[in-house]
């Protein structure tokens, strides 16, 4: 059975609505629905200019709905997470009463059945709501507002600023190799594949030689070393940005093992402050126990062994 790694990279924005987008966005948390005046139409939610000539629109806010009219929709049989219900929805566009452009939102309707264009919605109101969209967890039909029991009220604030994560969940199949360079680490050792052909030794669980595209197997393996030198490193000195959990500068290092041409990349340093770390520094891995619910070891980083440097001046053209 192939086991599965998930990772999500994520990209936390904050951006400043303006004057415009700020009123629909405050209005939302007061259960209003705010457009603006375009000519004889009603643009929702509301823009700074005119779609049609791109002059800047008088500041002229209407109040819209709060119910409206199915133009068109779509079922959406099998939601995502990344969609706004967890079970199956309509995504429509919504005219909403007063307003002359639709409104895009989820329809809670039940069925496809349920469904249909000029059918009349009415939104169902989140107890806690900040400003955004999705203040109206979604339209449901009839005319009738759902209102929250426990209304948390409207933002004491206006709403000037939106947060918006962007982020991409990546779900990456362990191999089989992979899984040999886990297990024979939970034993303390360092799995090491070599090539058949070239006798190139590569690290952890890689699955083909690089230079002859050989297919690397659990016969090809071998124990590394687990003492080497520093050829070269990086002071990573962190920025606090959302997400961030570093908070002190740290050092990521390049090692070449003892006996064997192989080099391992990005590597920790232990007990060593950054600027003790320069190239030809002997270091040595140090194991601790796996934690959790694992069992094992895990590779904790690497030590200096208190030897004398390597003198080689060709060890930071070293990185691979
Ligand atoms: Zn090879």
């Amino acid at each position: 059975m192939t086991t599965f790694v998930e990772s999500t990279v994520r990209f936390p924005y904050k951006r400043s609505l303006g004057p415009v987008i700020g009123q629909f966005m405050t209005g939302l948390t007061e259960r209003r629905l705010v457009g603006i005046r375009c000519g004889d139409g009603v643009i929702v939610p509301p823009l700074e200019w005119d779609p049609q000539t791109g002059k800047e629109l008088a500041r002229d806010f209407v109040e819209v709905g709060p119910a409206g009219t199915v133009q068109t929709w779509c079922w959406v049989a099998e939601p995502t997470r990344q969609h706004p219900l967890g079970r199956p929805f309509a995504f429509a566009l919504i005219m909403l009463d007063g307003a002359t452009t639709g409104l895009f939102h989820a329809v809670d309707a039940g069925s496809p059945d349920a469904m249909e264009s000029g059918m009349r919605v009415a939104p169902r109101w989140r107890a806690d709501r900040t400003g955004t969209l999705t203040d109206i967890e979604a339209f449901v039909p009839g005319d009738r507002v759902q209102l929250p029991d426990d209304d948390a009220g409207p933002a004491s604030e206006p709403v000037t600023m939106m947060n918006y994560d962007a982020s991409i969940t990546y779900s990456t199949p362990v191999t089989e190799n992979e899984t040999r360079a886990a297990q024979t680490a939970a034993q303390g050792r360092l799995l090491g594949l070599r090539c058949p052909r070239c006798a190139r030794v590569y690290p952890g669980g890689r699955g083909m030689c690089a230079v002859c595209a050989v297919a690397l197997t659990p016969a090809d393996e071998v124990d590394l070393p687990q003492t080497g030198a520093v050829t070269n490193y990086t002071v990573v000195t962190p920025v606090q940005y959302p997400g961030q959990t570093e908070t002190e500068p740290f050092a990521r290092v390049h090692i070449l093992l003892d006996g064997i041409d192989v080099v391992l990349g990005y590597q920790q340093v232990l007990d060593c402050p950054s600027e003790k770390i320069h190239p030809g520094l002997r270091l040595a891995a140090v194991w601790a126990p796996a934690g959790g619910a694992a069992s094992g070891k895990v590779l904790a980083g690497w030590a200096p062994t208190g030897e004398p440097d390597v003198d080689d001046p060709a060890l930071v053209n070293r990185i691979n």
